[in-house]
Protein backbone atom coordinates (compact mmCIF):
# COMPACT_ATOMS: atom_id res chain seq x y z
CA UNK A 1 0.00 0.00 0.00
CA UNK A 2 1.42 3.46 -1.34
CA UNK A 3 1.68 6.08 1.96
CA UNK A 4 -0.02 8.83 2.28
CA UNK A 5 0.85 12.57 2.64
CA UNK A 6 0.46 13.04 6.30
CA UNK A 7 0.43 16.82 6.36
CA UNK A 8 -2.94 16.57 4.72
CA UNK A 9 -4.66 13.98 7.61
CA UNK A 10 -3.67 17.05 10.11
CA UNK A 11 -6.31 19.34 8.74
CA UNK A 12 -9.41 18.98 10.36
CA UNK A 13 -12.47 19.46 8.13
CA UNK A 14 -13.91 22.61 6.64
CA UNK A 15 -16.04 23.07 9.28
CA UNK A 16 -16.96 26.98 8.42
CA UNK A 17 -19.09 26.13 5.18
CA UNK A 18 -20.20 22.70 6.28
CA UNK A 19 -21.51 24.03 9.27
CA UNK A 20 -23.34 26.96 7.88
CA UNK A 21 -24.91 24.66 5.30
CA UNK A 22 -25.99 22.21 7.68
CA UNK A 23 -27.72 24.64 9.68
CA UNK A 24 -29.12 26.87 7.26
CA UNK A 25 -30.83 23.35 5.78
CA UNK A 26 -31.92 22.62 9.26
CA UNK A 27 -33.92 25.61 8.95
CA UNK A 28 -35.03 25.61 5.68
CA UNK A 29 -36.20 21.97 6.68
CA UNK A 30 -37.98 23.37 9.94
CA UNK A 31 -39.88 26.18 7.95
CA UNK A 32 -40.22 25.51 4.19
CA UNK A 33 -41.49 28.97 3.13
CA UNK A 34 -39.26 30.76 4.58
CA UNK A 35 -37.48 33.79 2.71
CA UNK A 36 -33.92 32.88 3.65
CA UNK A 37 -31.47 35.83 2.18
CA UNK A 38 -28.13 35.08 2.30
CA UNK A 39 -25.41 37.75 2.81
CA UNK A 40 -23.01 35.03 3.71
CA UNK A 41 -21.81 33.85 0.29
CA UNK A 42 -18.34 34.70 -1.21
CA UNK A 43 -19.19 34.33 -4.55
CA UNK A 44 -21.03 36.55 -7.28
CA UNK A 45 -24.48 37.15 -8.67
CA UNK A 46 -23.91 39.19 -11.45
CA UNK A 47 -24.08 38.37 -15.45
CA UNK A 48 -20.83 38.23 -17.27
CA UNK A 49 -20.16 41.74 -19.08
CA UNK A 50 -21.94 41.98 -22.66
CA UNK A 51 -18.03 42.56 -23.52
CA UNK A 52 -16.75 39.31 -21.96
CA UNK A 53 -19.58 37.23 -23.83
CA UNK A 54 -19.15 38.57 -26.89
CA UNK A 55 -15.15 38.12 -27.10
CA UNK A 56 -16.05 34.48 -25.62
CA UNK A 57 -18.26 33.70 -28.42
CA UNK A 58 -15.82 35.16 -30.79
CA UNK A 59 -13.16 32.64 -29.44
CA UNK A 60 -15.43 29.62 -29.51
CA UNK A 61 -16.30 30.46 -33.08
CA UNK A 62 -12.26 30.68 -33.85
CA UNK A 63 -11.92 27.14 -31.95
CA UNK A 64 -14.21 25.46 -34.58
CA UNK A 65 -12.62 26.25 -37.87
CA UNK A 66 -9.17 24.00 -38.68
CA UNK A 67 -7.19 28.12 -39.68
CA UNK A 68 -8.11 29.56 -36.26
CA UNK A 69 -8.55 26.89 -33.62
CA UNK A 70 -5.86 27.12 -30.48
CA UNK A 71 -4.49 23.75 -28.99
CA UNK A 72 -2.34 24.34 -25.71
CA UNK A 73 -2.22 27.41 -24.34
CA UNK A 74 1.30 29.23 -23.54
CA UNK A 75 2.10 28.14 -20.13
CA UNK A 76 2.42 32.14 -18.95
CA UNK A 77 -0.46 33.20 -20.79
CA UNK A 78 -1.27 34.44 -24.56
CA UNK A 79 0.92 37.83 -25.63
CA UNK A 80 -2.23 39.33 -25.85
CA UNK A 81 -3.38 38.98 -22.84
CA UNK A 82 0.16 39.37 -21.08
CA UNK A 83 -0.15 43.10 -22.86
CA UNK A 84 -3.32 43.74 -21.59
CA UNK A 85 -2.56 43.30 -18.02
CA UNK A 86 1.04 44.96 -18.06
CA UNK A 87 -0.31 48.03 -19.61
CA UNK A 88 -3.33 48.66 -17.54
CA UNK A 89 -2.51 47.13 -14.20
CA UNK A 90 0.78 47.93 -14.01
CA UNK A 91 1.92 50.76 -16.55
CA UNK A 92 -1.08 52.78 -16.22
CA UNK A 93 -0.07 53.20 -12.38
CA UNK A 94 3.48 53.87 -13.14
CA UNK A 95 4.47 50.03 -11.93
CA UNK A 96 7.09 49.03 -14.05
CA UNK A 97 6.28 45.16 -14.90
CA UNK A 98 7.43 43.39 -17.69
CA UNK A 99 5.33 40.53 -19.14
CA UNK A 100 7.61 37.57 -18.23
CA UNK A 101 7.08 38.68 -14.92
CA UNK A 102 3.69 37.58 -15.09
CA UNK A 103 2.17 34.26 -15.24
CA UNK A 104 -1.71 33.94 -15.89
CA UNK A 105 -3.75 30.98 -14.30
CA UNK A 106 -7.01 29.60 -13.39
CA UNK A 107 -7.36 32.11 -10.47
CA UNK A 108 -5.86 33.11 -7.23
CA UNK A 109 -7.22 30.21 -5.13
CA UNK A 110 -4.40 27.57 -7.03
CA UNK A 111 -1.71 30.67 -7.19
CA UNK A 112 -1.95 31.29 -3.31
CA UNK A 113 -2.38 27.74 -2.87
CA UNK A 114 0.18 26.28 -5.71
CA UNK A 115 3.00 28.59 -4.65
CA UNK A 116 3.85 26.71 -1.67
CA UNK A 117 5.34 24.04 -3.92
CA UNK A 118 8.85 26.59 -4.63
CA UNK A 119 9.28 27.30 -0.86
CA UNK A 120 10.98 24.75 1.74
CA UNK A 121 9.68 23.21 4.08
CA UNK A 122 11.99 24.99 6.84
CA UNK A 123 10.21 28.44 6.42
CA UNK A 124 8.46 30.24 9.10
CA UNK A 125 5.06 31.63 7.87
CA UNK A 126 2.85 34.57 9.13
CA UNK A 127 -0.62 35.24 8.18
CA UNK A 128 -3.31 38.29 9.38
CA UNK A 129 -5.70 36.80 12.03
CA UNK A 130 -8.86 36.29 10.85
CA UNK A 131 -7.42 35.24 7.63
CA UNK A 132 -8.59 33.32 4.47
CA UNK A 133 -8.25 29.95 5.18
CA UNK A 134 -6.36 28.76 2.27
CA UNK A 135 -3.27 30.55 3.05
CA UNK A 136 -3.21 28.05 6.13
CA UNK A 137 -4.27 25.12 5.07
CA UNK A 138 -1.89 24.97 2.21
CA UNK A 139 1.01 25.58 4.73
CA UNK A 140 -0.32 22.79 6.25
CA UNK A 141 -0.50 20.15 3.37
CA UNK A 142 3.15 21.69 2.59
CA UNK A 143 4.54 20.69 6.13
CA UNK A 144 5.24 24.38 7.38
CA UNK A 145 2.34 24.80 9.86
CA UNK A 146 3.59 21.90 12.55
CA UNK A 147 0.85 20.93 14.99
CA UNK A 148 -2.47 22.46 15.63
CA UNK A 149 -3.30 22.91 18.80
CA UNK A 150 -6.41 24.38 20.26
CA UNK A 151 -7.60 26.58 16.92
CA UNK A 152 -3.85 27.74 16.25
CA UNK A 153 -0.71 25.66 14.24
CA UNK A 154 2.60 25.79 16.53
CA UNK A 155 4.70 26.86 13.65
CA UNK A 156 2.56 29.53 12.34
CA UNK A 157 2.73 33.44 13.07
CA UNK A 158 -0.26 34.69 14.02
CA UNK A 159 -1.07 38.50 13.40
CA UNK A 160 -4.30 39.84 15.32
CA UNK A 161 -5.98 42.15 13.14
CA UNK A 162 -8.89 43.75 15.88
CA UNK A 163 -10.56 47.09 16.56
CA UNK A 164 -7.69 48.05 18.75
CA UNK A 165 -5.30 48.36 16.26
CA UNK A 166 -8.06 49.18 13.32
CA UNK A 167 -7.29 46.04 11.77
CA UNK A 168 -3.92 46.66 11.05
CA UNK A 169 -1.44 43.89 12.01
CA UNK A 170 1.52 44.81 13.68
CA UNK A 171 4.88 43.33 12.81
CA UNK A 172 5.71 40.10 13.28
CA UNK A 173 7.29 39.87 17.46
CA UNK A 174 10.19 37.41 15.83
CA UNK A 175 11.54 37.57 12.29
CA UNK A 176 9.37 35.44 9.83
CA UNK A 177 10.70 34.29 6.27
CA UNK A 178 7.19 34.25 4.69
CA UNK A 179 3.90 36.95 4.98
CA UNK A 180 0.58 36.63 3.46
CA UNK A 181 -0.87 39.78 3.03
CA UNK A 182 -4.71 40.21 1.37
CA UNK A 183 -5.68 43.87 1.11
CA UNK A 184 -8.25 44.89 0.67
CA UNK A 185 -8.91 42.10 2.99
CA UNK A 186 -11.20 38.91 3.32
CA UNK A 187 -12.89 39.02 5.35
CA UNK A 188 -12.39 42.10 7.40
CA UNK A 189 -13.19 44.18 4.31
CA UNK A 190 -10.54 46.38 5.53
CA UNK A 191 -7.44 47.76 3.97
CA UNK A 192 -4.18 49.21 4.44
CA UNK A 193 -3.26 52.73 3.46
CA UNK A 194 0.63 52.95 1.28
CA UNK A 195 1.93 54.51 4.86
CA UNK A 196 0.95 51.00 6.39
CA UNK A 197 1.83 48.95 3.47
CA UNK A 198 5.68 50.51 3.19
CA UNK A 199 6.35 49.42 6.69
CA UNK A 200 5.70 45.72 5.57
CA UNK A 201 7.56 45.99 2.30
CA UNK A 202 10.37 47.58 4.53
CA UNK A 203 10.32 44.93 7.20
CA UNK A 204 10.76 42.47 4.01
CA UNK A 205 13.85 44.23 2.69
CA UNK A 206 15.55 44.45 6.42
CA UNK A 207 14.63 40.44 7.29
CA UNK A 208 14.64 39.14 3.97
CA UNK A 209 11.36 37.99 4.25
CA UNK A 210 9.09 37.08 1.48
CA UNK A 211 5.62 38.73 1.10
CA UNK A 212 2.41 37.22 -0.60
CA UNK A 213 0.45 39.68 -1.34
CA UNK A 214 -3.31 38.71 -2.17
CA UNK A 215 -5.19 41.74 -4.24
CA UNK A 216 -8.30 39.24 -5.83
CA UNK A 217 -10.32 42.79 -4.04
CA UNK A 218 -7.77 45.49 -6.02
CA UNK A 219 -10.93 46.29 -8.24
CA UNK A 220 -13.15 47.50 -5.43
CA UNK A 221 -10.67 49.98 -3.82
CA UNK A 222 -12.44 53.59 -3.72
CA UNK A 223 -9.50 55.73 -1.87
CA UNK A 224 -7.34 56.88 -3.13
CA UNK A 225 -4.53 56.28 -0.53
CA UNK A 226 -5.22 52.99 -0.63
CA UNK A 227 -2.29 50.89 -3.18
CA UNK A 228 -3.64 48.77 -5.70
CA UNK A 229 -0.48 47.12 -6.32
CA UNK A 230 2.08 46.14 -3.56
CA UNK A 231 4.30 47.09 -6.14
CA UNK A 232 3.16 51.08 -5.76
CA UNK A 233 5.78 50.39 -2.52
CA UNK A 234 9.60 51.05 -3.28
CA UNK A 235 11.32 48.36 -3.30
CA UNK A 236 8.63 45.48 -3.46
CA UNK A 237 10.00 43.97 -6.23
CA UNK A 238 12.79 42.51 -4.06
CA UNK A 239 10.51 41.16 -1.87
CA UNK A 240 6.55 40.38 -3.32
CA UNK A 241 4.82 38.19 -5.09
CA UNK A 242 1.34 40.10 -6.08
CA UNK A 243 -1.85 37.43 -6.65
CA UNK A 244 -4.65 38.80 -8.88
CA UNK A 245 -7.91 37.56 -9.83
CA UNK A 246 -11.01 38.00 -12.27
CA UNK A 247 -13.33 36.18 -9.84
CA UNK A 248 -14.67 39.54 -8.58
CA UNK A 249 -13.14 42.02 -10.48
CA UNK A 250 -15.14 40.64 -13.56
CA UNK A 251 -17.80 37.99 -12.14
CA UNK A 252 -15.33 35.00 -13.33
CA UNK A 253 -15.98 33.11 -10.49
CA UNK A 254 -17.57 30.11 -12.88
CA UNK A 255 -14.84 31.26 -15.91
CA UNK A 256 -11.36 30.84 -13.86
CA UNK A 257 -8.82 33.31 -14.68
CA UNK A 258 -6.27 34.93 -12.42
CA UNK A 259 -2.19 35.47 -12.63
CA UNK A 260 0.23 36.16 -10.46
CA UNK A 261 3.59 38.71 -10.98
CA UNK A 262 6.56 36.84 -9.68
CA UNK A 263 9.56 40.12 -10.62
CA UNK A 264 12.71 39.04 -11.37
CA UNK A 265 14.92 40.82 -9.19
CA UNK A 266 13.10 38.79 -6.20
CA UNK A 267 15.31 36.54 -4.70
CA UNK A 268 15.35 33.47 -2.37
CA UNK A 269 18.30 31.31 -0.54
CA UNK A 270 18.89 27.78 -0.54
CA UNK A 271 19.71 25.96 2.81
CA UNK A 272 23.18 26.84 1.69
CA UNK A 273 23.04 30.44 1.25
CA UNK A 274 22.92 30.38 -2.63
CA UNK A 275 20.48 33.19 -4.20
CA UNK A 276 18.19 32.42 -7.04
CA UNK A 277 15.38 34.02 -8.49
CA UNK A 278 12.26 32.80 -7.77
CA UNK A 279 10.88 33.91 -11.03
CA UNK A 280 13.07 31.29 -12.46
CA UNK A 281 11.90 28.85 -9.84
CA UNK A 282 8.08 29.09 -10.62
CA UNK A 283 8.28 29.81 -14.11
CA UNK A 284 9.87 25.57 -13.90
CA UNK A 285 7.22 24.43 -12.04
CA UNK A 286 4.22 26.15 -14.12
CA UNK A 287 6.00 24.59 -17.04
CA UNK A 288 5.77 21.69 -15.28
CA UNK A 289 2.48 21.17 -13.44
CA UNK A 290 0.32 23.74 -15.42
CA UNK A 291 -0.91 23.48 -18.70
CA UNK A 292 -2.48 26.78 -19.51
CA UNK A 293 -5.88 29.16 -19.13
CA UNK A 294 -8.07 27.99 -21.70
CA UNK A 295 -8.03 30.60 -24.64
CA UNK A 296 -11.63 31.48 -24.93
CA UNK A 297 -10.89 32.38 -21.24
CA UNK A 298 -8.26 34.43 -22.03
CA UNK A 299 -10.03 36.38 -24.63
CA UNK A 300 -12.62 36.77 -22.48
CA UNK A 301 -9.91 38.24 -19.82
CA UNK A 302 -8.86 40.50 -22.24
CA UNK A 303 -12.14 42.01 -22.61
CA UNK A 304 -12.25 43.07 -19.48
CA UNK A 305 -9.27 45.64 -20.54
CA UNK A 306 -11.45 46.98 -23.18
CA UNK A 307 -13.22 50.51 -22.65
CA UNK A 308 -16.76 48.93 -23.02
CA UNK A 309 -15.80 46.20 -20.84
CA UNK A 310 -13.72 48.71 -18.58
CA UNK A 311 -17.36 50.39 -18.27
CA UNK A 312 -19.17 47.35 -18.02
CA UNK A 313 -17.17 45.79 -15.61
CA UNK A 314 -17.20 49.03 -13.53
CA UNK A 315 -21.17 49.24 -13.77
CA UNK A 316 -21.31 45.90 -11.37
CA UNK A 317 -18.80 46.90 -9.26
CA UNK A 318 -20.75 50.04 -8.57
CA UNK A 319 -23.67 47.83 -8.20
CA UNK A 320 -21.88 45.72 -5.50
CA UNK A 321 -20.68 48.47 -3.68
CA UNK A 322 -23.93 49.96 -3.73
CA UNK A 323 -25.13 47.11 -1.73
CA UNK A 324 -22.14 47.78 0.54
CA UNK A 325 -23.20 50.92 1.10
CA UNK A 326 -27.05 50.08 1.93
CA UNK A 327 -25.96 47.24 4.32
CA UNK A 328 -22.74 49.55 6.26
CA UNK A 329 -25.32 52.55 6.24
CA UNK A 330 -28.72 49.93 7.21
CA UNK A 331 -27.15 48.17 10.32
CA UNK A 332 -25.61 51.78 11.67
CA UNK A 333 -28.49 53.38 11.68
CA UNK A 334 -29.50 51.09 14.22
CA UNK A 335 -25.87 51.61 16.34
CA UNK A 336 -24.52 48.42 15.30
CA UNK A 337 -20.73 48.81 14.66
CA UNK A 338 -19.22 48.12 11.00
CA UNK A 339 -15.96 47.66 9.74
CA UNK A 340 -14.61 47.51 6.17
CA UNK A 341 -16.90 47.85 2.97
CA UNK A 342 -15.65 51.16 1.88
CA UNK A 343 -12.43 49.43 -0.78
CA UNK A 344 -13.82 45.95 -0.49
CA UNK A 345 -17.40 43.89 -1.01
CA UNK A 346 -17.24 42.66 2.54
CA UNK A 347 -18.67 44.11 5.98
CA UNK A 348 -17.55 42.70 9.50
CA UNK A 349 -19.83 43.19 11.74
CA UNK A 350 -19.32 43.21 15.29
CA UNK A 351 -21.97 41.12 17.19
CA UNK A 352 -23.64 43.04 19.39
CA UNK A 353 -24.48 42.44 22.98
CA UNK A 354 -20.83 40.42 23.10
CA UNK A 355 -22.16 37.26 22.26
CA UNK A 356 -20.57 34.99 20.00
CA UNK A 357 -20.39 34.34 16.35
CA UNK A 358 -22.31 31.31 16.06
CA UNK A 359 -24.82 32.48 18.47
CA UNK A 360 -25.37 35.75 16.25
CA UNK A 361 -25.14 33.68 12.83
CA UNK A 362 -28.12 31.97 14.86
CA UNK A 363 -30.33 34.95 16.12
CA UNK A 364 -29.72 36.31 12.45
CA UNK A 365 -30.92 33.03 10.70
CA UNK A 366 -33.58 31.80 13.09
CA UNK A 367 -34.95 35.52 13.12
CA UNK A 368 -34.46 37.25 10.59
CA UNK A 369 -33.83 34.20 7.80
CA UNK A 370 -30.02 36.31 7.23
CA UNK A 371 -27.27 33.91 6.34
CA UNK A 372 -24.09 35.47 7.37
CA UNK A 373 -20.42 33.82 8.19
CA UNK A 374 -19.38 33.78 11.42
CA UNK A 375 -15.91 35.45 12.07
CA UNK A 376 -14.69 32.84 14.52
CA UNK A 377 -14.28 30.67 11.17
CA UNK A 378 -11.73 32.78 9.87
CA UNK A 379 -9.53 32.35 12.65
CA UNK A 380 -9.85 33.04 16.45
CA UNK A 381 -9.53 37.02 16.39
CA UNK A 382 -12.55 36.89 14.13
CA UNK A 383 -14.80 35.45 17.07
CA UNK A 384 -17.05 38.31 17.89
CA UNK A 385 -17.96 39.38 14.78
CA UNK A 386 -19.80 38.15 11.50
CA UNK A 387 -18.89 38.64 7.55
CA UNK A 388 -21.81 40.00 5.26
CA UNK A 389 -21.11 40.46 1.97
CA UNK A 390 -22.29 42.77 -0.36
CA UNK A 391 -22.67 40.25 -3.66
CA UNK A 392 -25.99 39.64 -3.45
CA UNK A 393 -28.91 40.71 -5.53
CA UNK A 394 -30.00 44.09 -4.77
CA UNK A 395 -33.61 43.55 -4.05
CA UNK A 396 -32.79 41.20 -1.28
CA UNK A 397 -29.94 42.98 0.24
CA UNK A 398 -32.37 45.94 1.08
CA UNK A 399 -34.66 43.38 2.29
CA UNK A 400 -32.34 41.91 4.64
CA UNK A 401 -31.19 45.12 5.90
CA UNK A 402 -35.10 46.00 5.76
CA UNK A 403 -35.27 43.19 8.96
CA UNK A 404 -31.95 44.61 10.62
CA UNK A 405 -33.15 47.88 11.25
CA UNK A 406 -36.35 46.62 12.18
CA UNK A 407 -35.18 43.97 14.82
CA UNK A 408 -35.27 44.26 18.64
CA UNK A 409 -31.84 42.97 19.25
N1 LIG B 1 -8.06 35.24 -2.49
C1 LIG B 1 -9.01 35.68 -1.67
C2 LIG B 1 -8.65 36.58 -0.55
C3 LIG B 1 -10.35 35.31 -1.86
O1 LIG B 1 -11.29 35.75 -1.02
C4 LIG B 1 -10.67 34.44 -2.92
C5 LIG B 1 -12.05 34.00 -3.17
O2 LIG B 1 -12.94 34.10 -2.39
C6 LIG B 1 -9.64 34.00 -3.73
C7 LIG B 1 -8.35 34.41 -3.50
C8 LIG B 1 -9.91 33.02 -4.83
O3 LIG B 1 -10.03 33.63 -6.03
P1 LIG B 1 -10.18 32.81 -7.37
O4 LIG B 1 -11.64 32.69 -7.66
O5 LIG B 1 -9.42 33.60 -8.37
O6 LIG B 1 -9.56 31.45 -7.18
Amino acid sequence: MAFVNENFLKLPGNYLFAEIATRVAAYKTGHPNANVISLGIGDVTRPLAAAVVEAMQKASAEMSSEETMRGYAPDRGYQFLLDAIVKNDFAARGIDITQDEVFVSDGAKSDTGNFGDVLSADNLVAVTDPVYPVYVDTNVMGGRAGELKGDAWSRIEYLPCTIQNNFTPALPAKRVDVIYLCYPNNPTGTTLSKAELKKWVDYALQNESLILFDAAYEAFIRESDVPHSIYEIAGAKQVAVEFRSFSKTAGFTGVRCGYNVVPKELLVRTASGDKVALNSVWKRRQATKFNGTAYIVQRAAEAVYSPEGKRQVQETIGYYMENARVIKAGLESVGMKTYGGVNAPYIWVQTPGGCSSWEFFDRLLNELQIVSTPGAGFGASGEGFVRLTAFGKKAATLEAVERIKNWTL
